[in-house]
């Protein structure tokens, strides 16, 4: 392994639904030197979400005062007034521990965080089968209201044409295929010199 990892980070995005959250798991779970990089967020909290494991909730006034502060490496306002940021502290803090953040960010997200990191950026798009398969995984996960289903397929659509901005593209529609698939390029991309 390449062992200096103090600059290296790796990106996930994907529309809502597509299974980037499945597939973030399963790299975290693998035994590579990455660490979730938690961000900030002004939307509640969802189901058993804790403060500081998924995010760091904060209102949306105090997100405003930290992008003031220019706390952030990059923010988004992913639907409305449901700010999402990654922290300046918060990579710093992996890269200390000698580990590669992984960043489980919207799709604008990752593409503003491959033109700050490069070459030392590796940015993947998780691609669903299709909008429809999209729209049947968001109400099966029964997390989010009708209305805000809508809005996340609503949103996919125009998000799927930027796939091409990114370093590789999974396809997830066998999930096993897909986790295999992630698992080979990260490893590659961790091993490089
Ligand atoms: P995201 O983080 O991209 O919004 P999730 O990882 O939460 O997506 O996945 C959305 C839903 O689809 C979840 O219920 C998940 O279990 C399911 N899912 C993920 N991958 C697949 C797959 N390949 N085939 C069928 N269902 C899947
Ligand atoms: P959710 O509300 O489902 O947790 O997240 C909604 C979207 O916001 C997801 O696509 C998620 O990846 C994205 N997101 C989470 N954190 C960040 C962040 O720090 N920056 C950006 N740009 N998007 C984020």
């Amino acid at each position: 392994m390449r062992k200096d990892n103090c600059r290296r980070v790796l990106i996930i995005s994907a529309p809502s639904g597509a299974g980037k959250t499945t597939l973030v798991n399963h790299l975290l779970m693998s035994g590579l030197p990455l660490l979730f990089s938690v961000s900030a967020t002004s939307r509640k909290p969802r189901g058993d979400e804790v403060d500081g494991r998924e995010y760091y909730f904060i209102t949306a006034a105090e997100f405003r005062r930290r992008i003031r502060r220019d706390e952030f490496v990059e923010w988004q306002e992913v639907y409305k007034d449901h700010y999402y940021g990654t922290l300046r502290s918060e990579i710093e803090r992996i890269h200390d521990d000698g580990m590669i953040p992984l960043f489980d960010v919207d799709v604008m997200g990752g593409i503003n965080l491959k033109k700050i990191f490069g070459e030392d950026a590796l940015a993947i798009f998780v691609m669903p089968p299709s909008v429809d398969e999209l729209h049947k995984r968001l109400l099966k996960r029964g997390t989010d209201s009708p209305e805000k289903i809508q809005m996340r397929v609503e949103k996919a659509a125009s998000e799927l044409i930027l796939s091409d901005r990114f370093d590789r593209m999974i396809i997830n529609d066998d999930l096993g295929k897909a986790c295999r698939e992630i698992l080979r390029v990260v490893t590659e991309f961790i091993e490089e010199q």
